[in-house]
């Protein structure tokens, strides 16, 4: 699993599911799909929670002027982006959630329904959406008209008529509880080292190799030495032979070791 986005900076990020006007079972179960996703290695990003009036009417205001009666004209229907007036939407009652994708490297947000990031021959974004619909979520891309794919409502058995009459869902007394990983989480992102100290230790793995490589030159040319006395010494010989296919073992070791250093810091392996 290749956690490349940090918990704490996801948590961060998603500062809308800590607003008090959203519903803490919405601001709870939500919280729980951002967990869930960032262990499969999926980055949602909460873009939209509770939306006040005047938030809504800001946004139903795109592509439509308001007359002075306070009907609405539709000015450029291309500009639209929601039919909901205020008091419409489930997000004017904090029960409504909008959601994105970060690309693993955290740089971007995406809307495309079709990345695969985590590479598990699954759709993100449907992963994402079936993660709230466990929980209880209704999905806006199930609508029949106006499909809404980023957007998931708890209506609590309430339709926006009774809401607008001003019947609410009842808020338990609940603290909303943001999830952390347990220890052997964090254990693998500590296990990570940081590419400056890799190189570090991995230089010192090196001058290991290169001095085991230097005796290896050195038992090779006394061999050879006294291969050529005409008087030489088989035993002399069997020793400095020894002394080589020692050093050779340890100057593989290293060399692996060399390796496994680069894999966990992110550094490609080399091949020696
Ligand atoms: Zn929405």
């Amino acid at each position: 699993m290749d956690m490349a986005i940090a918990w704490d900076w996801l948590k961060q990020k998603n500062f809308r599911l800590n607003d008090p006007n959203l519903h803490p079972v919405v601001a709870q179960r939500g919280w729980e799909v951002v967990f869930e996703a960032w262990r499969k290695g999926i980055y949602v990003l909460i873009t939209q929670g509770n939306r006040t009036f005047k938030e809504q009417e800001e946004i139903y205001a795109k592509g439509r002027r308001k007359n002075p009666d306070g009907s609405w004209t539709v000015v450029n229907k291309k500009e639209i982006v929601s039919n909901a007036k205020p008091g419409e939407s489930y997000h004017n009652y904090g029960i409504a959630l909008d959601f994105a994708l970060y690309t693993p490297d955290g740089k971007q947000v995406t809307w495309d329904m079709n990345t695969d990031f985590n590479k598990n021959h699954k759709k993100d974004w449907m992963e994402v959406v079936q993660m709230f619909k466990a929980r209880g979520f209704e999905w806006g891309g199930d609508w029949r008209s106006f499909k809404d794919y980023p957007h998931v409502q708890m209506t609590f058995g309430f339709s926006i008529a009774q809401l607008k009459a001003g019947k609410r869902p009842s808020r338990p007394a609940m603290v909303v509880q943001v999830p952390e990983p347990k220890i052997t989480d964090k254990k693998k992102e500590e296990y990570m080292i940081p590419v400056a100290k890799a190189d570090k230790i991995i230089a010192l793995i090196q001058a290991k190799w290169k001095e085991k490589d230097e005796q290896i030159k050195q038992y090779q040319k006394m061999w050879q030495e006294e291969n050529a006395k005409p008087d030489k010494c088989q035993q002399k010989l069997d020793e400095y032979h020894r002394a080589a296919e020692a050093l050779r073992k340890d100057k593989k070791e290293l060399g692996e070791l060399a390796d496994e250093v680069r894999k966990v810091s992110g550094r490609r392996a080399a091949n020696n």
